[in-house]
């Protein structure tokens, strides 16, 4: 009888906890290590495309994910006055809803009770020190002195890895994409049953939904590359950037006080990064999974997406009784150009949203509409 497999998977967050919940569910015996104090989370909301409910079934908790979020009807673009520019009512694919949205301490939960089920061991407020390759896999020395000998390292340490730093020294580094996003929840209004996208001159304004009580703001606006904001000026600034929307947006924007808090917690700002790392994202047996290796702008919603279907393919390739070294090819040649794909689409809008030359932006504007359906299309392909 061969032996059971060890992987120890590093960081709790959408990636790891996938990774660790899809190879825990097949048999491999996983530690988790986290080097927050606390299990949870940081940030408002997400959006779940079709394609990453998939994955969410793969790991079993569609039905929660699901009971915990909010199906929005469709989405209402407006121009910054509030004249209505389309609307936009997706068609269920025939298996999953055609997008979910909810909160992220949600579906950290929910993650990770689904990770202790499948009997993965969670060591928080820690981290690895130093690892040695040996000829059959890896030893691991711990922040806390432990050690631990593994046949696959998962790095799923987000967008400022140290894993990445440490394979690949920091020519990969996130680039900063000269434009910033603000997130603050709200409170829903019931009547409000659409996504509302609204276009301004100094920024775009977003509404998504979370659940029936709570809906999200998201903002983007341009920056300065390396231009950083500190608590104290982010209302101000926030209120700014948002004068002579009206709607909902200008209801939010009149709701915000001076303190940088909305009603239900922090305003958010960061910088939009991006991370291209060229293949392979492994070395040894040492792989990065999310946004370690592919941190994606949030104009699509994949980068989650895309973190648990790394999880999931990672884990059908390891699952044939192939070698780690031969598992990894795999999972590099099939995850490599959806990621790109990806990456690509969602640069390309990211760069028309504050697009200056209006005949460029009007050309791009005609074409979105197929350029949705042909992500749509490549996506609804299995991972
Ligand atoms: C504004 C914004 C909006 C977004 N909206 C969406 C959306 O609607 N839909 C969507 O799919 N995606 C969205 N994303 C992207 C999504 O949040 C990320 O792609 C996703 O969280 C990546 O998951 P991850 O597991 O790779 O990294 P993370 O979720 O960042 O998790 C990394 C984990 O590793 C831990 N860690 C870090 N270093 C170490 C270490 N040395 N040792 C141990 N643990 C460590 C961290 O504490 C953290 O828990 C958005 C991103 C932004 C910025």
């Amino acid at each position: 009888m061969s032996r059971e497999r060890r992987a120890l998977v590093v960081g709790a967050g959408i990636g790891g906890l996938a990774a660790a919940t899809a190879l825990g569910g097949r048999g491999w015996s996983v530690d988790l290590v986290e080097i927050k104090q606390i299990n949870t989370t940081v940030g408002v909301g997400l959006n779940h495309p079709a394609n990453a409910l998939r994955a969410l079934r793969a790991l079993g908790v569609l039905e929660e994910v699901v009971a915990k979020g909010y199906q929005y009807r469709g989405i209402r673009r407006y121009d910054q006055s509030g004249s209505l520019i389309a609307v936009f009512e997706p068609e269920n694919p025939p298996d999953v809803p055609f997008q979910i949205s909810m909160t992220r301490a949600d579906l950290h939960d929910i993650m990770t009770a689904a990770a202790e089920k499948a009997g993965v061991r969670i060591r928080l407020g820690g981290s690895w020190r130093s690892f040695t390759e040996l000829a059959d896999g890896v030893r691991v020395v711990f922040t806390d002195g432990a050690v631990g000998t593994y046949d696959l390292v998962v790095a799923a340490d987000g967008i400022r890895s140290a894993m990445r730093a440490h394979l690949f020294g920091g020519r990969y580094d996130p680039i900063e994409t000269g434009y910033a996003c603000w997130r603050m929840a709200v409170p829903r209004p019931p009547e409000l049953t659409y996504s509302e996208y609204w276009n301004g001159a100094a920024a775009k304004a977003t509404v998504i939904h979370l659940n029936r009580d709570l809906m999200y703001l998201l903002v983007v606006e341009q920056t300065e590359p390396g231009f950083r904001l500190d608590r104290g000026h982010m209302a101000d600034r926030l209120r700014g950037r948002l004068a002579g929307f009206g709607g909902i947006i200008g209801r939010i924007r009149d709701s915000i006080d001076s303190s940088g808090d909305g009603l239900h917690g922090h305003i958010h700002w960061a910088p939009l990064q991006e991370v291209v790392l060229p293949a392979p994202w492994y070395r040894g047996r040492v792989v990065l999974i999310g946004d370690a290796a592919h941190a994606v702008t949030p104009h699509l919603a994949q980068g989650a997406g895309m973190a648990m279907e790394d999880a999931l393919v990672l884990a059908a390739e390891l699952d044939a009784t192939r070698s780690v070294p031969d598992a990894l090819a795999a999972f590099m040649a099939r995850r490599l150009p959806r990621v790109r794909f990806v990456q690509d689409h969602a640069h390309a809008i990211l760069l028309n949203e504050m697009e200056s030359d209006s005949a460029r932006k009007a050309a791009f504007a005609a074409g979105l509409g197929a350029r949705q359906a042909e992500i749509t299309r490549v996506l609804a392909a299995p991972a």
